[in-house]
């Protein structure tokens, strides 16, 4: 774990949509699926993003065009640094499947809305048996078409895929893979939904979640959600701590530390 940034050459860029772009860096980094690392533009600031790519020795993210850093970020070129440490944070846990008897497999279903599909990327390629489906509002904002080809798609227009949302289509999906586990990631309303599907089904999930993270060591308290440090003991949760999170799907805080209800955390500049 880097606990200082180390700068970084940005190696590669990818446009994945019309306002989502990864950046790749060719350096080894020990990681597991569901971390996070934090990126310093100098002079601009720091913040926190899923690992989305990662091999031997090359890792990437992917990162949504939404204010300031990430329009800094977006305006940067191959050949150009960045400050990366970490990474930091819990995992998604891969292990949930070895309760399962032998030789019944575990199998495993991933919801991905937006660019949550960024912290669920490295863990569908390390998933042996999973389906996947990924919500977005337009064909046009889908991520990762290419990578994942047997994905399952969910548009809210209806321009790619089922109109809807991925919630929509889990009782079928349950009837017809019988999964062992749910991995979930997007926006808080959609991971809810996921939470009493999981629930009512007496399945094991986990979500990542997101909160205005500034240390990520754990110090400052700033991404605190009902006592829970999310840079520490999350951003990935599993269900049962989830539902005893009264912020959970609610509120979350700004930037100055206001807590406020999710929408206005999400829609405001901070
Ligand atoms: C664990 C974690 C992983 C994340 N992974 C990704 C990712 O893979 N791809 C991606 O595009 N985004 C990711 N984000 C969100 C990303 O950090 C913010 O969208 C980004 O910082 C926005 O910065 P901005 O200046 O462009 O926008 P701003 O206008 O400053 O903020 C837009 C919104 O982004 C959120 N945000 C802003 N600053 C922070 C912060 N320090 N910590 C958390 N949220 C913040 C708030 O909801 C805010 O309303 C992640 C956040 C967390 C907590």
């Amino acid at each position: 774990m880097l606990l200082e940034p180390v700068m970084m050459r940005i190696e590669e860029v990818i446009q994945e949509s019309s306002l989502v772009r990864s950046f790749i860096f060719k350096k080894s980094l020990e990681y597991q699926p569901g971390q996070f690392i934090m990126l310093w533009i100098p002079r601009l600031d720091e913040k926190p993003f899923s690992i989305s790519y990662h091999g031997k020795d090359f890792f990437g993210v992917t990162v949504a065009l939404k204010g300031r850093f990430t329009q800094g970020l977006h305006e940067m070129k191959v050949g150009e640094w960045v400050g990366i440490r970490g990474p930091f944070g819990r995992a998604f846990n891969l292990e949930a499947g070895r309760a399962c008897p032998e030789p019944i497999r575990f199998r495993a279903c991933v919801v991905g809305g937006g660019v949550g599909m960024a912290s669920l990327a490295v863990l569908i390629e390390r998933l042996e048996d999973s389906v996947v489906v990924q919500g977005a509002r337009t064909a046009a904002e889908l991520l990762y078409r290419n990578r994942f080809k047997d994905m399952l798609l969910c548009t809210e227009d209806g321009s790619a895929g089922t109109k809807g949302v991925p919630t929509d289509l889990l009782e079928d999906l349950y009837r017809h893979y019988r999964f062992d586990a749910i991995y979930t990631c997007g926006p808080e309303a959609m991971m809810v939904k996921v939470l009493e599907f999981a629930r009512e089904h007496n399945i094991y999930m986990q979500a990542s979640l997101e909160r205005y993270i500034k240390c990520a060591v754990g110090v400052c308290g700033q991404c605190c959600c009902n006592g829970l440090r999310l840079c520490v003991e999350g951003p990935v949760l599993d269900g049962g701590t989830l539902e005893k999170l009264e912020d959970f799907g609610r509120y979350a805080r700004l930037g100055n530390g206001r807590r406020v209800p999710i929408g206005t955390y999400l829609g405001k500049k901070t």
